[in-house]
């Protein structure tokens, strides 16, 4: 953490969390939300980040919390201004994450066109499952889905995202150096739903379970 206080940001050493909304076209209609024409982005800070199967204690400001199941990008190098056509080759590690929402205070921040903040990016809202290389995924569609106490709630596959890795990657460079350690939240298929305390949350890409953790 030597470079904390640098302004130099090739040499910036926290990592930093992207998140795409709406970016699979039955998502973004069960929540009435028109499809984006530019990927929908927005941030979560580290201390965002739930890992290694630690439990989630559900929050006392939300009355509504919801999951979003999500294939998560870990960056293996730093760009900016990255094009898509080598946007891939950035990508290190895959999994699959949680975005949980606040989805009471959501929609009341989006009513006011607030920012999301509360209702997205508060401390371990973005648990994290293990990774895998990406190397043995590189073009192809990749099928995931979500269970919730040994059900299957959300079933998802890449193919149907409506911006892919390679755009995601370049659209966000344009905006923020893309590092080495950061994470893309890449957005979550349709089937979100109310979280409670006690749930189970298991997560599968290609069949092989990644994501394991309890609500308490
Ligand atoms: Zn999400």
């Amino acid at each position: 953490m030597d470079c904390l206080f640098s302004l130099d940001i090739f040499n910036l050493t926290i990592m930093k969390i992207f998140c795409i909304g709406r970016n699979y076209v039955d998502h973004a209609k069960e929540l009435n939300n028109p499809v984006p024409k530019k990927p929908l982005l927005f941030m979560k800070p580290p201390s965002a980040l739930l890992k290694e199967g630690k439990p989630f204690y559900y929050p006392d400001f939300t009355k509504e919390l919801h999951y979003e199941c999500e294939v998560v990008l870990k960056m293996k190098k730093n760009g900016r201004h990255v094009h898509p056509q080598y946007a891939e080759s950035y990508i290190g590690e895959i999994g699959l994450g949680i975005d949980f929402t606040a989805r009471d205070i959501q929609s009341e921040c989006k009513k006011k066109g607030h920012p999301w903040e509360i209702a997205k990016a508060f401390d371990w809202s973005a648990p994290l499952g293990e990774l895998v290389p990406y190397e043995e995924f590189v073009g192809k569609p990749i099928a995931f889905n979500l269970d919730k106490n040994g059900e299957t709630v959300q079933v998802g596959n890449t193919a149907d995202m409506i911006f892919n890795f390679a755009t995601l990657i370049s659209y966000i460079s344009q905006y923020f150096i893309v590092q080495k350690g950061d994470y893309i939240y890449t957005g979550t298929p349709a089937g979100v739903g109310p979280v409670t305390i006690g749930d189970h949350f298991q997560g599968y890409l290609e069949g092989k379970k990644l994501l394991d953790f309890k609500v308490k």
